[in-house]
């Protein structure tokens, strides 16, 4: 089936509006632009772009919502409505899914199995958690007693980014409903089909109108800034480049909001030589390739134990080479289309940049042969390079990882940890006593061993360092979109 029949047959792309206040919104100012396929470079749709006429709009029906339907909605019922919009998605799955891999180019396979699956299961998870979610109370001795009682932090402010568009947003949007708190969503530009469905979704369910507000448009002097700067927004919890997180605490410090980061990653893969090579190695091309390696966890600095370099090298770049690479909805395909030309542009420049540092490109490296259109990328490994090379101290986020050799597990601790990001790493060995010993010394907010991408949903999920302020997860989460008062009784 090619992308093309697909297309026709099967897909309507949206055109994006806004929602606002329970309504599809056009912008004031009637500006649009072009939502653009990335297999095909061939135009979606067009999208509506926000300014601050319509943040101004989504913040004030947020703000009323806060205050009136939401509030007096019980938290059973609040529990019932979140629930339904997980359903409603599990039963859009295949329309969803196909939005989000015209969106992004990547596998349909992927979206829906993995993307849209889990986007359904975020509202179901946090749903059950509040069900069961308590405070702290604290008698001190026969003088008093204390409890905490946890209230919305108020109306919150949720910007995403392009790679995983639908499961990033519920993943915020989610628990943000669940502690009360309503919700002016800024989607990624590149990505706004499914965060324009979701509305609907959410109004289905039974969300009152104004409690899910979602307004397309750019970062910079578009609704990005406008929802960061706006006065009456009280939190922002933002997921994409950390040089855009330093921007939005600048426009967020001006009424002081509080905070919620997931940034970028530049992570380590630790391979040790007792490792099972076999399962690393298939493991390994996963973690270095799926979603075009456009995800932030993705290890992308691979090091591997002296003496079974040469082993890993030559099964990793075999497997990596039969990847098929192209048209998103060909169940053969394993990597789709990077997300736009100036990705594109970028993440090319990396390899270029390899080249002129001396390394050698053993897979991948150009435009897979017969597709002209679109931007493909070959999965790429390099190896030969020095450890203070650009391409392998930057986030590249594509289809490019570096492979180094070490010796020594203390060399590979300080290699691993010599960067200013600590989003993930994954560390490979049979070696039980070892496998504690380095994961409590890598600076990174997730650690696996043995493993990639094993995820509960229970368990803290961010980054230290340059990668993150705040987790998010399970109770972690509620931390954030939720307020404690202590209340203290004498006795
Ligand atoms: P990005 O920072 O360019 O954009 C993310 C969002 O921020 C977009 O919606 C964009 O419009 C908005 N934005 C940009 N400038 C803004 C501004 N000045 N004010 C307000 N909003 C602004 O990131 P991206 O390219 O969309 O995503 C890729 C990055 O996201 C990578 O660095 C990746 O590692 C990171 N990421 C991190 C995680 C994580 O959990 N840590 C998950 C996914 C992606």
């Amino acid at each position: 089936m090619s992308l093309q029949s697909t297309l026709e047959n099967n897909v309507k792309a949206l055109d994006c509006k806004h929602f606002i206040n329970g309504q599809y919104l056009t912008s004031q100012s009637e500006k649009t632009f072009h939502n653009i396929n990335p297999a095909t470079q061939e135009v979606l749709g067009q999208v509506c772009e926000g300014g601050k006429e319509e943040i101004d709009l989504a913040v004030g029906a947020a703000r009323r919502a806060l205050n009136g339907t939401w509030k007096k909605m019980t938290s059973n019922d609040r529990i019932n409505v979140i629930r339904r919009i997980g359903d409603i998605i599990l039963e859009r799955k295949d329309e969803l899914a196909r939005l989000e891999s015209l969106d992004t180019g990547k596998p349909y396979w992927l979206s829906s199995t993995i993307d849209i699956p889990r986007a359904a299961y975020n509202f179901h998870f946090f749903a059950d958690y509040l069900r069961g979610l308590g405070t702290e109370a604290y008698q001190t001795d026969d003088v008093a007693i204390n409890y905490s009682v946890r209230r919305p932090v108020g109306v919150v402010g949720l910007i995403n980014p392009w790679n995983l568009p639908l499961l990033l947003l519920t993943w915020k949007l989610a628990p943000c409903l669940a502690a009360g708190n309503t919700a002016v969503i800024k989607p990624a530009e590149l990505t706004p089909m499914t965060a324009t469905l979701l509305g609907e979704i959410c109004r289905d369910a039974g969300v009152p109108d104004g409690v899910v507000n979602i307004v397309h448009g750019f970062g910079p002097d578009s609704a990005g800034s406008a929802l960061t700067e706006h006065p009456d927004v009280d939190a922002i919890s933002f997921t994409g480049e950390t040089t855009t997180g330093k921007v939005i605490m600048s426009a967020a410090a001006k009424s002081l909001k509080k905070l919620s980061y997931e940034l970028g990653g530049k992570n380590p893969n630790i391979i040790f030589a007792d490792s099972d090579l076999d399962e690393v190695i298939e493991t390994t091309v996963k973690s270095s390739f799926i979603n075009q390696g456009e995800v932030c966890l993705c290890g992308s600095r691979i090091y591997v134990e002296r003496t079974v370099y040469e082993e890993f090298l030559q099964k990793f770049v075999a497997k990596t080479k039969q990847l098929v690479v192209g048209d998103p909805f060909d169940p053969k395909t394993k990597v789709g289309a990077l997300i736009g030309e100036e990705h594109y542009e970028r993440v090319t420049s990396f390899i270029q940049l390899a080249k002129e540092e001396g390394g050698q490109i053993l897979a991948g490296g150009k435009r897979p042969e017969g597709l002209d259109k679109g931007y493909f990328l070959e999965p790429t490994i390099i190896t030969g390079l020095d450890r203070n090379c650009r391409v392998v101290r930057e986030e590249i986020f594509g289809p490019v990882v570096t492979v180094i050799p070490f010796d020594l597990e203390e060399e590979v601790i300080a290699q691993a940890n010599d960067t200013h990001y600590g989003l993930s790493a994954s560390i490979w060995t049979n070696d039980l006593r070892r496998a504690h010993r380095v994961a409590g010394q890598i600076e990174a907010g997730i650690v696996w061993v043995n493993t990639w991408f094993l995820r509960d949903l229970r368990t803290p999920f961010g980054g230290m360092k340059q990668s993150g302020i705040g987790r998010e997860g399970g109770m972690h989460s509620f931390e954030f979109y939720s307020e404690l008062t202590n209340i203290c009784i004498k006795l």
